[in-house]
């Protein structure tokens, strides 16, 4: 079994890489093509002056890295944070590929990011940021290029401004430039629950894996916006105990079990603070993560679980929500703990799935209802799941390993079949 290799354990592209050698090598892939699939295809990095509300003028910058577009367009979201750097787009735009391999939907992977605090721009400011990035790529985005999505710190108003911007470039209307978009102009039915629902269904599986249903499973989720927030729920309505969940200001808990629909109603309707919630008590959001549960579901940020604290996590299953929530250097201790590891790649595929049916439904100016996007999504996610499973004990590796090797296989052979261009 090949070995990690990532030099500094936080940065998310060295841990990213990592995975993609150590599954490269298992696959016995060829040099060339390792070489070729570890860098992006193309990256840039945009200068966004922009007139602040007070009058006075601030640049930002953004990053747009296209990994792969191989197996399709390119596909992946733009994160808005004051963390972003070019190494974490590169990180999230390879993930990206892979994950739409791992899911078998014809895109290659993209990401996108600008420095930036959405909490302290006013809309206005948010809205001109989101424009000019918009005009200063729209050579590189379009519907058979490269299709934006919301990540952190965006969301389906962004990329109404996305597709607005674009379409007056265009001058005409281009629903599909981006996915994630509001349901009047051309969004999808059951996009902004998606990754949750897909949370859902691969612990579903999961569990039958170990036999147990879902009022055997205490779950504790870490983060609560649109990926927390809608798994929580949708878990809770399943019949699972959610008896931990933390955001940015703080961890509750609760032993008995968290209603997640009231604390919902009181982050999102009454604007109150989580931890405030009456119904658990207090705790740090990241001691939360280590309380003994059956499913942990990381579903905030990067490295949260790392080699200092991996050894406290006490879980059956670990759902990885987010993307990067454990490190390389986790990895091993979690395998020695003989943790079940739902990768990102797989386990929050759910997004990325409903996007292309969402890009479908643009292309063909035919929408679907509800049911029919869930069931789709299902049907994807529980055939994906059982494709990791079969690979990963034919080849005797971990989860995680079995996924980026069912991918890199995917990608690999479209590569082969297209060939090199000169
Ligand atoms: P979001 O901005 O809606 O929510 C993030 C949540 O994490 C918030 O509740 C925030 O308070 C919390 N948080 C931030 N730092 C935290 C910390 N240190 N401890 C505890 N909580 C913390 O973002 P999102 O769209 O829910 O995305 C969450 C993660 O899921 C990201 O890694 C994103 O890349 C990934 N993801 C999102 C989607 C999607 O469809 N939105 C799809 C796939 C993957």
């Amino acid at each position: 079994m090949a070995t990690i290799a990532a030099h500094d354990e936080l940065n998310v592209y060295e841990s990213a890489e990592a995975r993609f050698e150590v599954a490269a090598k298992e696959l016995g892939l060829e040099e060339g093509l390792y070489q070729f699939l570890k860098y992006p295809n193309k990256e840039i990095a945009v200068y966004l002056p922009i007139v602040m509300d007070d009058g006075s003028m601030q640049v930002f910058v953004g990053y747009r890295v296209q990994h792969s577009s191989v197996r399709g367009p390119c596909k992946g979201g733009i994160r808005y944070s004051p963390g972003v750097t070019l190494d974490e787009v590169r990180a999230l735009a390879s993930w990206m590929t892979w994950k739409c391999a791992v899911v078998d939907i014809p895109f290659g992977g993209a990401k996108g990011g600008i420095i930036c605090d959405p909490q302290k721009l006013s809309r206005g400011e948010l809205e001109r940021i989101t424009r000019r990035y918009t005009a200063e790529l729209s050579e590189w985005f379009g519907p058979e290029k490269d299709v934006p999505a919301p990540d952190l710190g965006s969301d389906e108003q962004v990329m109404a401004w996305v597709m607005d911007t674009f379409s007056m470039h265009s001058r005409h209307t281009v629903t599909g430039v981006v996915t994630g978009k509001p349901l009047d102009i051309g969004g999808s039915r059951g996009r902004r629950e998606a990754t949750g629902r897909g949370l859902l269904i691969v612990c579903n599986k999961a569990i039958e894996k170990f036999g147990l249903k879902p009022s055997d499973c205490r779950v504790i989720v870490q983060g609560f916006g649109n990926v927390g927030s809608v798994a929580a729920q949708l878990m809770h309505e399943a019949g699972y105990r959610i008896i931990g969940v933390s955001d940015i200001h703080g961890g509750l808990y609760n032993e008995k079990g968290i209603d997640v629909a009231k604390l919902h109603d009181w982050v999102y309707g009454e604007q109150r603070p989580l931890p405030d919630f009456p119904g658990g008590d207090r705790v740090s959001p990241q001691e939360i993560l280590f309380r003994p549960c059956e499913v942990l579901l990381p579903a905030a940020v990067e490295n949260q679980i790392t080699s200092e604290n991996a050894h406290l996590v006490d879980c059956r299953i670990l759902c990885e929500g987010a993307n990067g929530p454990t490190t390389a250097y986790a990895d091993p201790i979690l395998r020695e703990k003989d943790i079940f590891v739902i990768p990102d790649i797989l386990a929050n595929a759910g997004g990325v799935t409903v996007s292309y049916f969402e890009w479908v439904q643009d292309r063909q100016g035919m929408f679907w209802r509800e049911r029919e996007v869930n069931h789709r999504l299902q049907d994807i996610l529980e055939h994906s799941f059982g494709e990791v499973v079969q690979l990963r004990e034919a080849h005797r590796v971990n989860t995680r390993t079995a996924a980026y090797m069912l991918a890199i296989r995917r990608v690999a052979s479209a590569l082969r079949l297209r060939g090199i261009y000169a």
